[in-house]
């Protein structure tokens, strides 16, 4: 029953010098409702009505209205075809008739509304253009703000000329019939009223006459005003929001691109805070690092306007920052748009005096997170007045950078632990280097010597005994020399793995001293020493330590001392007490010296100035780096002085002294 042919077409082959025209839904709704307006202002007698809606959805958006207009004219017809999920349009007579066509039939892509009275004709017979409905359907991919349906195209007449109407009415009211049949009588009462189907001449001569009419078209007017406004406000607001959507997207491609392009995550943070405070027009932007159980955070990166106070490299509480707190507790941002009204910074007299001195008046904190976990923060500050609003638009962006910058942290703590694990690499690969060296010379070599002696000693028994002597001297030496290095090996892995136990106990250091000088003399019995004098101040407070480790070090300082001060040189052991509660001890010698910019390396570990080939003067490269590490046990600290070659060096380090008991309590009363 469904009819293929085209309202609009037949109405154009009827009257051909009609021109059709292009209409947007937007305005076909605005004309649309000025025209039924008309009606309902009650400016028309009885007037014929006849709207046809393409499909149900339309028409239920407008029911409501043609209720009201089934109030003013017993001659409404609305048509439409019904959709399965609005089954409620079918063919019906309550308040008005209502004529269900089939979904194919050409109506579907009409769009029509007739309003003839006595002395009032309008009509609007229109058709969806060709692929209008396939362009909106990947537009709003495009454009999710603008109202795409709005935009729909749509060609046909819109004119208020009778004949005109008239002929278009004719047509509807033939379909009409097609599906009512019933309604012949009804119809046929409208055609004989309003002159429909009465033959006609139509020229453009004639029109003139048939525009005359005498009713009052201001409603029309002031509505299609009315429409005509609502839609340049919301084209406006559309642009509007697509014009911030771009803004944010080049801002967040930039930042993107600055973590893609640039290893440096100092870098990229610079961007982020520079283009996040550029854009949102703050007077400062902080993006600095902070976990939730921080206690305190330094300003890292930071975005100024001219004539704003620094904050960069400044240290931030956080622990009462109610504003941090709130953040790590909901895990959102928070935004205080007058820092002197609002509870959160009044009630907390640090955040006051933070805004306060560096002239925040509204403060933006949102924070970075990755899987969950705080990375950080990024801080908006607004310094002028009036106290800036944030918009729902701004939190939105600055949420999106905060994503970025969960990345761009991760990044920076990734790159950060690969530099430390490089550097530990480096130096597990100059330690596996060095014990390879120390392997080849320090225990190669004696065991070469030894082999050598005990070989000859076994080979030839006639050796004169002197001989047999100098051999088993030199073996004997060089398994010794042996013996040390492995002992320091161990010494030092077993310090530097906390396997050491520590008795500390009150020593008077001029004990350790003698202790350790006639320990030095027993092992360099075979060269002279230089001239070893000792300074010990006198009172000198009891100093609490391991008393075997002690020893230790003064005697590998001292050896050190002697191993490279000429005979004729002299060393001297003062220690007196410091400021600090701490002894003093200094090895001081007149001998090679130490180049300044190597005091420090003197420490590491198999460190030898020579290198470990071409020693002359024996030793393993480890005792210094041993001594660091009985020194720090106790909580001392140990380091190197010398002017450079030749002028001599001296090694000072420091001990704790015994705090008598009434010292102790007060200490303890102190820490409390
Ligand atoms: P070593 O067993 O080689 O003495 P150390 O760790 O004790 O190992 O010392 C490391 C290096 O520091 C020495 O090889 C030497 O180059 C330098 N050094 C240590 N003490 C002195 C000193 N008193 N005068 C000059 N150089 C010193």
């Amino acid at each position: 029953m469904s009819i293929s042919t085209s309202v609009l077409s037949d109405l154009l082959k009827s009257l051909p010098y009609l021109r059709s025209q292009l209409y947007f839904k937007a305005s076909l709704t605005a004309l649309s409702h000025a025209m039924e307006d008309q009606v309902l202002a009650g400016t028309l007698a009885q007037p014929l009505v006849i709207a046809s809606f393409q499909r149900e959805r339309f028409y239920r958006q407008e029911a409501h209205r043609y209720q009201r207009l089934a109030l003013r004219s017993n001659q409404v017809y609305v048509l439409s075809a019904p959709e399965t999920d609005f089954t409620n349009f079918t063919n019906s007579s309550e308040h008005y008739e209502r004529v269900a066509f089939e979904p194919n039939d050409g109506l579907s892509q009409e769009w029509h509304l007739i309003v003839i009275a006595d002395n009032y004709a309008t009509c609007l017979v229109c058709r969806e253009s060709l692929g209008s409905i396939a362009k909106n359907r990947q537009l709003p991919e495009l454009s999710p703000n603008l109202d795409i349906d709005a935009a729909r195209r749509f060609e046909g007449i819109w004119t208020s000329e009778r004949g005109v109407s008239l002929k278009a009415a004719e047509l509807l009211l033939d379909r009409v019939l097609v599906y009512r049949p019933e309604l012949a009588s009804k119809i046929e009462e409208g055609c004989q009223r309003f002159g429909i189907k009465e033959p006609r001449s139509y020229s453009g001569a004639e029109q003139i006459n048939e525009y005359a009419c005498d009713i009052d078209t201001d409603p029309f007017v002031q509505r299609l005003l009315t429409y005509l406004q609502a839609s340049q406000y919301k084209l406006h607001k559309a642009y509007r929001s697509i014009a911030a959507q771009a803004r944010k997207e080049r801002l967040v491609n930039t930042i993107s691109t600055a973590i893609r392009r640039s290893l440096d995550p100092h870098e990229v943070l610079q961007v982020a805070a520079q283009e996040l405070g550029q854009h949102l027009e703050a007077c400062r932007c902080l993006i600095y690092r902070a976990q939730a159980t921080d206690s305190q955070a330094i300003m890292e990166h930071e975005f100024l306007t001219p004539g704003v106070l620094s904050v960069r490299g400044q240290t931030w509480e956080l622990e009462k920052n109610s504003l941090f707190q709130d953040i790590v507790e909901q895990g959102e941002g928070v935004c205080v748009s007058d820092t002197l009204i609002d509870p959160r910074v009044t009630d907390s007299p640090g955040l006051s005096l933070i805004a306060k001195k560096f002239a925040i008046r509204s403060w933006l904190m949102e924070p970075v997170f990755y899987q969950g976990r705080l990375l950080g923060i990024v801080e908006l500050h607004y310094c002028r007045i009036p106290p800036h609003e944030c918009q729902p638009g701004e939190l939105d962006l600055v949420k999106a950078i905060a994503t970025q910058m969960g990345a761009a942290l991760i990044q920076a703590e990734a790159y950060a632990n690969l530099e430390e694990l490089n550097q530990q690499l480096e130096a597990l690969d100059r330690t596996r280097s060095n014990l390879i060296a120390i392997t080849g010379h320090e225990l190669r070599t004696p065991l070469s010597t030894i082999q050598v002696c005990l070989e000859s000693l076994a080979s030839e028994p006639d050796m004169p005994l002197e001989l047999q002597q100098v051999m088993l001297n030199t073996a004997l030496s060089d398994s010794e020399r042996m013996r040390k290095l492995v002992q320091d090996f161990l010494t030092l892995s077993n310090l530097e793995s906390g396997r050491v136990e520590w008795h500390p106990e009150s020593l008077t250091l001029q004990e350790c001293v003698d202790l350790s000088l006639s320990r030095n003399r027993t092992r360099s019995s075979t060269e002279k020493p230089p001239k070893i004098k000792t300074q010990i101040a006198q009172n000198l407070p009891l100093v609490r330590a391991d008393g075997d480790w002690l020893v230790e070090v003064l005697a590998k300082l001292i050896d050190n001392a002697c191993k490279f001060t000429p005979a004729q040189g002299e060393i001297t052991i003062k220690a007196v007490q410091n400021s600090h509660q701490m002894v003093e001890v200094t090895v001081a010698d007149t001998g090679r010296g130490i180049e300044p910019n190597r005091l420090e390396v003197v420490f590491d570990r198999f460190y030898q100035e020579e290198g470990a080939l071409r020693r002359t003067t024996g030793g393993t490269g480890l005792g210094l780096a041993i001594c660091r590490q009985i020194v720090n046990g106790w909580g001392g600290e140990i380091w190197a002085e010398s002017t450079g070659k030749d002028q001599g060096s001296q090694f000072h380090f420091t001990i704790p002294i015994v705090q008598s008991s009434h010292e102790e309590k007060r200490t303890k009363v102190k820490s409390k």
